[in-house]
């Protein structure tokens, strides 16, 4: 079957929704198809999470990742008002321009059911923590942050979704297998199931689990990729008192520290208070994360956070993401999916077993973890740098050194390579646009979501002055 459409939509996560919210809400006359690989927000379950398996099985297409909402369905939904971090778009367009595409996302969000309430930076208390971490070479980051919670975040996706079904047509358990350029005509999408979709425009979300494959596309395109960063480390897990006064304060704290050994950067990110740790599935590698619930109801008595190394590679190494992969798969290897070691046994060179494991006063909330040993899976630099960034923290939380703390591996943070973009976030194929994740050039929920409203206000724009 061939259709053909006005703007064609690859991927249904954050930055997809946003784009395909705002391109029908500016110009509603425009057919916009959105093609997804996942289920739709009501039909998407993990089976870990609905308690039928304890690993991961490798579902075909993994409900964790992929679906309406994205990678962001199930988080917390930490919505950060920030360019400091979660992309890089201040690399193509103003300051200003984006913490306004921010602050417009997070209205619609509001608009569906999201909170009001920001934790704020601006606190005497925010203000004395940030020094204080100073004191001891860690650079405290903060932003405004709403935490909308996982349970929230679910229904504000369910309510988006209800808005856009009749204006936007949605083509779920639909993976594109391949983009073509037909010139003036625009672009032709073939699916995995054979189907073709010609169209006008073209906006590409695939987020981090369709990067690879969007990468490949764009070299058979002809689009030029810029060589991006990797991140790898592990997920931290301790008592959520230790981290309190920290969380308590600043909800969403991202603390960077250069280490002594290697200069390396290394920072804490995706702090989930009285959270849990989760796996999820990369393109078949599982690899580590974190969230937490609003309802107290729901929270554990840990706190969990990442602790990431950040590897940029230079010529003629040209691919961060097969790296970070192999990584990842290696702790696989060795566990059979995540790997969990407590502080103490990996510093003293042993292996954490089901024995020591039960020892532990900090009790994992990822049960599915199999003790096993860290140094066996990670570089030495990684693990040096990790080492030293815990002992730093100890100080200004005490207690993040126990021998207790749990370190789950790997935690991967892919960003794949960016493609070279205009300001307005176009390839160099006309028409043919790329946002969020899988672009490279946003890690977070805010900047992917403001990446696919600027796409939407450009195509809008354009056809306007052409009459359309
Ligand atoms: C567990 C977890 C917790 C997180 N917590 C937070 C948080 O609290 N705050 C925050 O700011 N960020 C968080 N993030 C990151 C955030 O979710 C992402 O930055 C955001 O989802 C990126 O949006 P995106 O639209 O670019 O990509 P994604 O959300 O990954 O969406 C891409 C979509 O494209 C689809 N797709 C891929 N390839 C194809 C194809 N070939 N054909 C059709 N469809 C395709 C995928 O199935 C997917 O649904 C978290 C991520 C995870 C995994």
């Amino acid at each position: 079957m061939r259709e053909k459409v006005d703007v064609a939509v690859i991927g249904c996560g954050e930055a997809g929704i946003y784009a395909a919210y705002e391109l029908t809400r500016l110009n509603p006359g425009l057919k916009v198809l959105v093609l997804e690989k996942g289920r739709d927000i009501y039909s998407r379950s993990c089976p870990i999470v609905a308690g039928k398996v304890r690993e991961c099985v490798q579902c075909p297409v993994c409900d964790t990742m992929c679906g309406f909402g994205g990678a962001g369905a199930f988080s917390d939904g930490k919505f950060n008002f920030t360019t400091a971090f979660g992309g890089w778009l201040t690399d193509f367009m103003p300051a200003k321009e984006v913490m306004d595409l921010i602050g417009y996302v997070d209205e619609i969000n509001v608009a569906h059911g999201a909170t009001e309430e920001v934790y704020s930076t601006s606190s005497p208390a925010a203000k004395a923590l940030e020094k204080k971490a100073l004191e001891f070479d860690l650079h405290l980051l903060q932003a405004r942050c709403k935490h909308l919670g996982t349970e929230n975040n679910l229904r504000i996706l369910q309510n988006i979704f209800e808005d856009m079904k009749d204006r936007v047509d949605f083509r779920f358990n639909t993976e594109v297998d391949k983009i073509e350029n037909l010139g003036e005509e625009g672009y032709r999408l073939t699916t995995a199931k054979g189907d073709e979709v010609d169209c006008g425009w073209l906006v590409a979300g695939p987020g981090r689990s369709g990067a690879e494959w969007f990468a490949n596309q764009c070299k058979g395109l002809g689009i030029q990729l810029i060589n991006n960063q990797v991140d790898i480390g592990v997920r931290v897990e301790l008592p959520a008192r230790v981290f309190e006064h920290i969380t308590d304060v600043v909800y969403e704290s991202k603390l960077v520290y250069r280490t002594k050994q290697y200069g390396d950067q290394v920072r804490t990110f995706c702090m989930n208070p009285y959270g849990h740790v989760v796996a999820e599935n990369v393109e078949g590698i599982n690899t580590v994360n974190g969230h937490s619930y609003a309802d107290p109801a729901l929270q554990s008595e840990n706190t969990n956070f990442a602790l990431l190394v950040s590897n940029r590679f230079t010529e003629p190494f040209n691919e961060p993401y097969r790296y970070g992969k192999h990584i990842a798969s290696l702790s696989n290897m060795l566990a059979g999916g995540v790997l969990v070691q407590r502080f103490g046994d990996l510093v003293k060179g042993v292996r954490s077993n089901d024995h020591r494991m039960s020892k532990s006063f900090t009790r994992p909330t990822l049960t599915a973890a199999v003790p096993g040993d860290l140094s066996l899976a990670l570089p030495k630099r990684q693990l040096d740098d990790i080492i030293e960034m815990i002992y730093q923290l100890d100080k200004l939380a005490p207690g993040t050194a126990n021998y207790d703390t749990l370190l789950y591996g790997a935690e991967v943070k892919f960003y794949s390579s960016r493609l070279a973009l205009s300001g307005e976030l176009e390839t160099a194929l006309p028409r043919f646009f790329a946002i969020g994740d899988g672009a490279g050039v946003t890690r977070g929920l805010a900047q992917a979501g403001a990446s696919g409203v600027k796409v939407a206000q450009v195509i809008t724009r354009r056809l306007k002055e052409i009459g359309k």
